[in-house]
């Protein structure tokens, strides 16, 4: 059994991205508004990520490995409205069977200054958690050989350790870029990421404490805001009488579109195709499709330009099944052709005024 939970778990954690992806929201989860992520020799020796959270309390320390054990789904009634990254609990014990070793040493409200030390098993059971240390309240994981139980994918890796890197870097960079104030569930968090004995050590950093506009400075500097502009369109989206509920008389709700874009005189020959990144309240997710009417409208004013663009779309909550996938980035939006025409509609006349 132990071979078809390595699969499985490969599925979870495929790459340098996702593992780093699912840290990172694992502190979210824990309320955190800072972190810290060390990555050594590209994320081939090791991977840390500290935090500021909540910390784990030792009531829990046995189950955070465990597959399908997590602390944030009490009930499953609470299922439509779950408001964390991760309810499945999967993550952790996939990366307990992907790597060579994890360590979480974390410290709590009634633990604090000091923390403890647990060693997690390839099986995510507990190995150890004698171990005392001083520690600020906060988690710190440390995963150490990641993919070394996969020989194969070990070696890809090491192959394409900097372009993996690279990946990784940019769905990070999701995640420094959330304005401290987009919503009460995102306070905005203090994003830095440092690798150790790689060429750059500084490879991304933002206070988190900014806008938009703010973090799009600290992020790229202040020329990636040349030409782009502030956007707030409310979209009037139909809703498909498949998505209406009994009793609910309402034809169509609003969408809220905001964010930066680049606008429709951006600079000629411009590309910024690395710079789009798209949110569903307030969180990083990915939205192919309506990355596509973005360019495809964008295009259609400034020929054969990808602009910037960074959106976050404010959705009625029960419009949007969050964790339909394993990774939890594609989202299930109800109603989602409208939503797209809509979108299209909005954007088109968004541009519109400024060709004149
Ligand atoms: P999930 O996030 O889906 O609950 P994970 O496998 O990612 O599952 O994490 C398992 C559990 O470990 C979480 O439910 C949480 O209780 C705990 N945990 C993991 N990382 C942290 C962290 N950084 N801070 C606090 N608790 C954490
Ligand atoms: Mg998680």
């Amino acid at each position: 059994t132990t071979s078809v939970h390595r699969i499985h778990s490969g599925q979870v954690v495929l790459d340098l991205q996702s593992c780093l992806k699912e840290l990172v929201e694992n502190a979210l989860d824990a309320g955190a508004t800072s972190i810290d992520v060390r990555i050594k020799d590209y994320g081939t020796t090791s991977i840390e990520v500290v935090d500021n959270g909540s910390g784990i309390a030792e009531s829990d320390w046995p189950y955070i490995g465990l597959k399908h054990h997590t602390s944030k789904l009490p009930e499953l009634a609470l299922l439509p409205s779950v408001d964390t990254f991760g309810f499945r609990g999967e993550a952790l014990s996939a990366l307990c069977a992907l790597c060579e070793s994890v360590t979480v040493v974390t410290s709590t409200k009634e633990t604090e200054p000091m923390g403890a030390v647990i060693q997690l098993g390839r099986d995510g059971r507990v190995m150890d958690h004698t171990a005392r240390v001083a520690k600020p309240r906060g988690t710190t994981v440390t995963l150490s050989g990641l993919f070394v139980p996969l020989p194969v994918r070990r070696k890809e890796f090491e192959r394409n350790a900097k372009k993996e890197l690279t990946k990784a870097l940019s769905l990070l960079t999701a995640y420094a870029l959330i304005p401290a104030s987009s919503t009460p569930d995102t306070p905005g968090v203090r994003l830095k990421v440092d690798g150790i004995t790689t060429k750059r050590a500084n490879l991304l950093s933002n206070d988190g404490r900014g806008d938009l506009r703010t973090n799009v400075q600290a992020v790229w500097g202040s020329k990636a805001l040349d030409g782009v502009t502030e956007v707030d369109i409310a979209l009037d989206v139909t809703i498909d009488r498949m998505a209406r509920r009994e009793g609910d008389e309402a034809a169509s709700q609003t969408v809220q579109v905001k964010g930066l874009l680049s606008s429709a005189a951006w600079g000629q020959g411009r590309n910024a195709a690395d710079r789009q990144f798209f949110y569903v309240n307030g969180r990083p997710a990915d939205l192919k499709s309506i990355q596509k009417v973005v360019n495809e409208v964008y295009k259609s004013f400034n020929t054969n330009q990808v602009p910037l663009a960074i959106l976050d779309f404010i959705i009625p909550r029960e419009s949007v099944d969050i964790n339909v996938s394993p990774d939890k980035r594609t989202i299930m939006l109800h109603s989602e052709s409208n939503l797209l025409s809509a979108l299209r509609i909005g954007l088109e006349s968004y541009f519109a005024p400024s060709r004149s």
